[in-house]
């Protein structure tokens, strides 16, 4: 077995599925963290999660899965059901047979977690729950390169205190959706190098950026810059 070098942790909804039409309304408006019980009551039924698309972020999410001596783990606030492993199985997001990504998600806890501190994991907020899987990994994997893929500003901020890399994918999924509209996703990869996962992924980013118009830039350099996204 080759060793691993790099862990690559993928949040789902946000970062590579758009699930907005029914996730956003479970959202707390001032935290974004997933209000568990609505979100359960209201947004988990088979049609709704089947309406569910992909955002331009998955395509370097499936190139990770090739790189052998990567680890893929979805970190996920769902609570994971049927569906969702339907959803992911449809879409290439996760083999029958061993396929290079794990799922770690809030109904998964147990798995890991001693049984007293699973209720109080699975109810604080998404960034703290996030934390502790963090943690987990860093664990197993010591010495290797964590990248953290996730649009939720707070666990973003963890991952960067703990010294992941860290990737704002709302940000980079503008970008790509902005670039991708304007040229033509096809025509993106002909100028791209057929490297693996970040390498790629600034270079597709870079070039959606030279595309933009100022206009559409200076929505993103108020905050930060794709180069500084990448550089964390
Ligand atoms: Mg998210």
């Amino acid at each position: 077995m080759n060793k691993v070098t790099k862990v690559n942790i993928w949040d789902l909804d946000g970062t590579v599925i758009n699930s907005f039409h029914r996730v956003q309304p479970c959202l707390c408006p001032s935290t974004g963290n997933l209000d568990l019980q609505k979100y359960l009551r209201e947004a988990c039924k088979h049609e709704l999660v089947m309406g569910d698309t992909l955002l331009p972020l998955v395509e370097t999410m499936k190139r990770c899965f090739d790189s052998a001596d990567t680890v893929n783990v979805i970190v996920t606030a769902r609570t994971m059901a049927k569906s969702d492993y339907v959803f992911l199985r449809q879409n290439g997001l996760r083999g029958r047979n061993g396929q290079n990504v794990r799922v770690m998600s809030r109904d998964t806890l147990a798995k890991y977690f001693p049984h007293d501190e699973v209720r109080a994991i699975y109810s604080s907020s998404d960034a703290n729950y996030k934390r502790r899987y963090f943690e987990l990994l860093q664990a197993q994997y010591p010495g290797a390169q964590f990248t953290v893929y996730d649009d939720h500003k707070g666990v973003l901020r963890v991952a960067s205190e703990m010294g992941f890399n860290v990737l704002d994918a709302q940000m980079v999924n503008d970008i790509l959706s902005v670039g991708m509209s304007l040229i033509g996703e096809a025509i993106i990869d002909e100028h791209m190098a057929e490297d693996l996962d970040i390498d790629y992924l600034k270079a597709k980013l870079d070039f959606a950026w030279q595309c933009m118009t100022d206009e559409e830039r200076a929505e993103y350099t108020a905050t930060t810059s794709p180069a500084k996204v990448l550089a964390a």
